[in-house]
C-alpha cells in the first residue's frame, strides 16, 4: 500500500540522481550497491526512512534545505486505522491518507525521491550509509534519518482488533471529542502505568467512565483516585468487545453480561517499527555503534541523535 500519493517501486536506475562519489572502494557489499554508469556509486545527501507525519516533515526541511533527499516508506502509518486525524492544526478532521499524500506532494515539490519499498538491512561504510530494500534496491546517503514510528501491540481481546481506531482507540485527545459525553470503558491491559492514567484521563470527556483493570492489582491510592474522578472500577474479566455493523456495543464480561458503551479505550504495548536493530548481522559486525536511538522505536536512553554524527531519529509522541 502506498498513500504518499505517487510513489513507485524503485528501479535502481532511478536513484542515480544524485551527486556521484568515486572513492568508495572499501565498501563490502558492492555488487549490490548501485552504480553510475561511468562506474561511480551515486550518494545522495539523506535517505529518510519511514514516510509518516515525522518523516515527511523531516524530507521537507532537508528538501528545503537544497539536500538531495531520498524517502523511503513501506505504507503502514501507526494510524491508517482511523477515519479522521484530529488535532493537527489546519488539517483537522482529513483522513490519515489524505494528509500523507498532500505532504508526499509538497516533499516532492522540492525534489526529494518518494520510494514505495521497506528498508531491510543498513550498514555504515566509509562515512557513509548503505540502505538496502526489501526489492533489492540499494541507497547510499552520507546521512540517515530514521522516522519509522512505532507499532501498538493490542491486547489479545477478541473483537479489539476489528474495532481499533473505529470502537476501540487509544488516545482522547486525538478521539475524545468525537465520543464526549457518551458512555466509555477503559480495559486494563499490559500497559500497566498507561492504562490507569488512562482510567482518569479519558474522565475529562465524559461522567460515565468505566473501568475494567482486570490483571492490574490497583492500590488504595489509586482506586481513591479514580473513586474521586468518579471513575467506577468494574471488576472481572472481559470476555470480548462487540460490535455490529462495524459500530461498537459493549464489553461482554465472562459471565456473558454485555455492557453497553460507546467506545472503549484500552493501552497499547508501544513496541519499536520492523526496521532490522542492532541485531541485525550487518548491524551488529559492521557498524556496532552507529545505529539511531529514537525515544520509541530504538534505544530510549538517548535522543534524536545516534553515536554516529550522520545518524538520526525522529522521536515520535506515543498519542
Ligand atoms: C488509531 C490511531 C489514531 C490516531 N489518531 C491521531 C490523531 O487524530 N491525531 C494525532 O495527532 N495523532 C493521532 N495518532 C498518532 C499518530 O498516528 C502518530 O503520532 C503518527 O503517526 C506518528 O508519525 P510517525 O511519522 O512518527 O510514524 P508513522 O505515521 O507510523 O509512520 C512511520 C512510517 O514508517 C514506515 N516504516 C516503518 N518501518 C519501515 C521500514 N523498515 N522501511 C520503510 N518504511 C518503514 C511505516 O510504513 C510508516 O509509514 C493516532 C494513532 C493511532 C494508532
Amino acid at each position: 500500500m502506498s498513500v504518499l500519493g505517487a510513489t513507485f517501486r524503485p528501479s535502481p536506475l532511478l536513484l542515480l540522481t544524485s551527486k556521484q562519489f568515486g572513492t568508495f572502494g572499501a565498501y563490502p557489499d558492492g555488487d549490490k550497491v548501485v552504480r553510475s554508469g561511468r562506474g561511480g556509486i551515486v550518494v545522495h545527501d539523506v535517505v529518510v526512512i519511514g514516510g509518516g507525519a515525522a518523516g515527511l516533515s523531516a524530507a521537507l526541511v532537508l528538501a528545503r534545505s537544497c539536500r538531495q533527499v531520498v524517502l523511503i516508506d513501506s505504507g503502514e502509518p501507526r494510524n491508517m486505522a482511523a477515519e479522521t486525524t484530529h488535532g493537527f492544526l489546519t488539517r483537522d478532521g482529513v483522513a490519515p491518507e489524505q494528509l500523507l499524500a498532500t505532504g508526499g506532494a509538497e516533499v516532492r515539490r522540492y525534489g526529494a525521491q518518494v520510494l514505495a519499498d521497506r528498508v531491510v538491512d543498513i550498514a555504515a561504510v566509509d562515512g557513509c550509509f548503505s540502505v538496502e530494500t526489501e526489492t533489492g534496491a540499494v541507497v547510499v546517503a552520507r546521512a540517515v534519518v530514521v522516522a519509522t514510528g512505532l507499532r501498538d501491540e493490542l491486547p489479545a481481546i477478541p473483537g479489539v482488533r476489528e474495532q481499533w481506531g473505529k470502537g476501540v482507540l487509544h488516545c482522547p485527545y486525538c478521539h475524545g471529542y468525537e465520543v464526549r459525553d457518551a458512555p466509555l470503558a477503559v480495559l486494563g491491559g499490559a500497559n500497566r502505568a498507561f492504562s490507569v492514567h488512562q482510567a482518569s484521563l479519558v474522565r475529562q470527556w465524559s461522567d460515565d467512565v468505566l473501568f475494567f483493570p482486570q490483571e492490574i492489582v490497583l492500590s488504595a491510592d489509586e482506586r481513591l483516585r479514580l473513586s474521586t474522578r468518579n471513575v467506577h472500577v468494574v471488576e472481572g474479566e472481559v470476555n470480548r468487545v462487540v460490535a455490529h455493523d462495524g459500530r461498537l456495543d459493549g464489553v461482554e464480561l465472562a459471565s456473558g453480561q454485555l455492557i453497553t458503551r460507546t467506545a472503549v479505550f484500552v493501552g497499547p504495548r508501544f513496541t519499536r517499527s520492523t526496521l532490522p536493530g542492532p541485531t541485525s548481522p550487518h548491524c551488529a559486525t559492521r557498524t556496532p555503534t552507529w545505529w539511531c536511538p529514537s525515544r520509541t522505536s530504538i534505544d530510549s536512553s538517548r535522543n534524536a541523535h545516534a553515536s554516529s554524527p550522520k545518524s538520526w531519529a525522529v522521536p515520535v509522541r506515543s498519542g
